[in-house]
């Protein structure tokens, strides 16, 4: 799909790898202005040798303190991506203090202090704006081993609708989207067994995961970015409709 996203600033968090990166190439080459966010610099490297017009910002998002520090001066952005996320998968009686903090540091405070950040400098310009939370089928579905996932998850959700609730007076739309499983290094971590890989696809009507190929699952991710009229728009869909 051709969006132009000429003359805007987008911030894409988790844009070392899998979709983030993605997003990040497709935003640039849709000519926007792109910080890229998230905590491997090696990443970052190839990513700006990849796409030269590329800002990047290194920092450990579960850091509340470096993550004020690194984005303070990251001047106005109209759209932001918040896609960083960690996926640790355990059995629920095995599931770990250090695990559960982890994981809602990155998955959801994170995406309270970026979209906070962000949105101050939305409404203080009162430019509007366009934030899109990558959240998860998991929100929804009961999985095997991903309790504490599945629950960063749905609290991404209620959060995504707190925020279009707070945030659309000031013309900022807030959206979720919710992707199956993509085969990225995270959806690989969960999904390599083929007995697990067929009870999912078995329960998705097209019969494969999101993201192949993975263009299908930006075209979703672009147009939730940039379109819509409203003033403030919630909607969250579930790419290839899981059924549980
Ligand atoms: P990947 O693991 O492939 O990439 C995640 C990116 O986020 C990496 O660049 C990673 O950096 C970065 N990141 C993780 N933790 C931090 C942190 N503390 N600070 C800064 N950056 C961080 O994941 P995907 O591309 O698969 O997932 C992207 C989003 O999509 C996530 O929100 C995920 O929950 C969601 N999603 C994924 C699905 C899937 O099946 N893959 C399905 C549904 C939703 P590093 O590698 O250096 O840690």
């Amino acid at each position: 799909m051709e969006v132009s996203f000429r003359g805007k600033h987008a911030l894409v968090t988790g844009a070392g790898k899998g979709i983030g990166r993605d997003l990040v190439l497709a935003l640039a080459h849709g000519g926007a202005k792109v910080t890229a966010v998230t905590r491997t610099q090696a990443d970052l490297n190839s990513l700006v040798q990849e796409c030269p017009s590329i800002t990047p910002v290194c920092v450990d998002l579960a850091d509340w303190g470096a993550t004020e520090a690194a984005l303070k001066d990251i001047g106005p952005i109209d759209l932001l991506v918040n896609n960083a996320a960690c996926a640790k998968l355990q059995p629920f009686l095995e599931v770990t203090q250090d695990q559960f903090e982890q994981s809602f540091s990155v998955n959801v405070k994170a995406v309270l202090q970026v979209s906070q950040i962000v949105a101050r400098g939305m409404k203080a310009r009162g430019s509007g704006g366009s934030i899109v939370n990558v959240s998860s089928q998991a929100s929804q579905c009961a999985l095997r081993d991903h309790a504490v996932y599945c629950a960063t998850k749905g609290a991404v959700d209620m959060l995504t609708k707190v925020m279009a609730l707070e945030l659309g007076p000031h013309q900022i739309r807030v959206n979720a989207v919710n992707p199956t499983v993509v085969l990225t290094q995270m959806g690989r971590l969960g999904w390599s067994d083929p007995e697990k890989v067929k009870t999912m696809t078995s329960r998705i009507p097209l019969g494969r995961f999101a993201g192949q190929p993975l263009q299908h699952l930006q075209a979703v991710f672009l147009s939730f970015i940039s379109s819509g009229s409203q003033p403030y728009l919630y909607k969250h869909i579930v790419q290839n409709c899981c059924e549980f």
